[in-house]
């Protein structure tokens, strides 16, 4: 399908056991055979074998890097192309070696994406399992990796396919009717479309349900932890970290570097916003108080309001409790390893019984009932443990959310027996908008956009 091969570095650049330089594309057996010293010519290999020998210079024969060469026949490749795999050191010099003895052939450097699009236009994967891969690679929970790992083996595809089949056999049955009108059969006609559709649009709705879960499970809970100072936020912050050797993304480019960090708290992942803002707070002298945690709770989903319930709740945690009415919010009280001074009747004058939480960090107390009230709030109950296809992806979610609506125009339209051929359109858009999931009926522009999230190489 394409006419160029490309390659490009599969692995994490710098140091490490092994690197692995991937190149795929017609040209991938031959180009390569010339530069590859071994027992048999690559050209020889057959499919899915290993090789040890040489990378050398085409010119001199100079050997260049020691290197293991995996070959992979098309159709059979991820790619679906030819596919061979150099297994290098993992060492800036080897990997820039190979890389310069490749592209000095007829061999051009990957996009980020390429391989990934190359398979989705291969026909080997569907959009909608294209994009799991990158969510598998972004994965920051157990739980996250898993329901990607379900999207990349085509869970979400089959249920997408499922739903445009029926809408297929509407348009079939409404294209019947426009050809021989003579058959008089609009007004079955109508009920068959307000039947089919409500079908399909539950299976949607079914679809969307696990939407709010979905993106949870994939982006974490975005959380800020807040309170006055020495209430216990760097402690919460630590016994979190400590128990998950937490994920900590930096992302620069805002007014100071926000630190992200990632925990789970059994299967629930979340996702800490502002907690350089909560460390800085151990050295510096007079400590930063609730002024500063405010920037985090703008984006949070979560809002974890941290007391010492050995204290009288002060003026401006009464203040942060009548701001956060109406959000998700859990008051933790912590210190009940001292005695309470907390006024209980206050607290549930702002909270549900159930999202105010006794912990103890000193003693390592409370983290258990977190769980169950972040459970509560955000899953009604416990989390689905079954093998749930969840939609996590907004392109997916807003995609869904179209098709039930154009759906819902041609139950209308067919409730008030609006021409078969006007609500057909209705229909035919449903499909085209489902088929967008999955990369049946998406435009290049979108494609573009969607693979050059990937990283290069992959
Ligand atoms: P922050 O200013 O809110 O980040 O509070 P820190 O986490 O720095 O904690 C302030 C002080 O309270 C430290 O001396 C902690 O050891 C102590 N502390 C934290 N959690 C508890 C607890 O559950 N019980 C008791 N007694 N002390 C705690």
């Amino acid at each position: 399908m394409f006419s160029d091969t490309i390659a490009a570095v599969s692995t994490a650049l710098g140091e490490g056991g092994i690197a692995i330089i991937r190149v795929s594309g017609p040209q991938a057996i031959t180009q390569v055979t010339p530069l590859f010293r071994s027992r048999i010519s690559l050209a020889d290999a057959e499919s899915h074998t290993v090789h040890y020998g040489h990378m050398i210079s085409p010119v001199d024969g100079e050997k260049l890097e020691e290197v293991l060469v995996t070959v992979m026949k098309g159709p059979r490749s991820f790619t679906t192309e030819d596919v061979v795999e150099i297994s290098a050191h993992g060492g800036i010099i080897s990997v820039r070696r190979v890389m310069d003895l490749l592209l000095q052939q007829e061999i051009r450097l990957a996009e980020p994406g390429e391989f990934t699009k190359r398979a989705f236009l291969g026909g080997r994967i569907d959009l909608s399992q294209a994009e799991a891969v990158i969510d598998l690679i972004r994965s920051k929970s157990d739980r996250a990796f898993s329901v990607a790992l379900k999207q990349v083996s085509g869970s979400l595809s089959e249920q997408i396919h499922l739903l445009r089949h029926s809408l297929i056999e509407m348009l079939a049955h409404i294209e019947v009717n426009i050809d021989y009108p003579e058959h008089d059969v609009e007004s079955v006609t109508a009920e068959f479309i307000k039947d089919k559709s409500t079908e399909v649009m539950e299976g949607i709705n079914k679809l969307l349900k696990t939407s709010n879960e979905g993106k949870i499970l994939r982006e974490g809970i975005t959380t800020a932890i807040i309170g006055r100072p020495n209430v216990g936020k760097s402690s919460l912050l630590n016994a979190l970290a400590r128990d998950n050797k937490a994920i900590v993304t930096d992302i620069p480019g805002t007014t100071r570097d926000v630190i992200e960090e990632y925990v789970t708290i059994n299967n629930i992942p979340l996702k800490l916003l502002d907690t350089a803002g909560i460390r800085e707070t151990m050295d510096v002298v007079e400590k930063i108080g609730v002024e500063r945690s405010r920037a985090a709770v703008v984006d949070a989903d979560l809002i974890l309001l941290v007391l010492n319930s050995n204290d009288e709740l002060h003026a401006d945690e009464l203040a942060l409790m009548e701001q956060f009415k109406g959000r998700q919010c859990i008051c933790l009280m912590n210190k009940m390893d001292l005695p309470s001074k907390v006024d209980k009747e206050t607290l549930l004058s702002f909270f549900e019984e159930s999202s105010i939480v006794p912990m103890s960090i000193l003693e390592e107390k409370g983290l258990d009932k977190l769980e169950e009230a972040i459970s509560t709030l955000f899953f009604g109950g416990k989390l689905e443990s079954g093998d749930l296809t969840y939609v996590s992806n907004v392109r997916h979610i807003a995609l869904l959310k179209k098709a039930h609506r154009s759906l819902m125009d041609a139950y209308e339209a067919a409730e008030q027996r609006v021409p078969i051929d006007l609500i057909q359109i209705d229909v035919r858009l449903a499909w085209e908008q489902l088929g967008e999931i999955i990369g049946d009926t998406a435009a290049d522009s979108l494609l573009d956009q969607i693979f050059s999230q990937f990283c290069l190489g992959k």
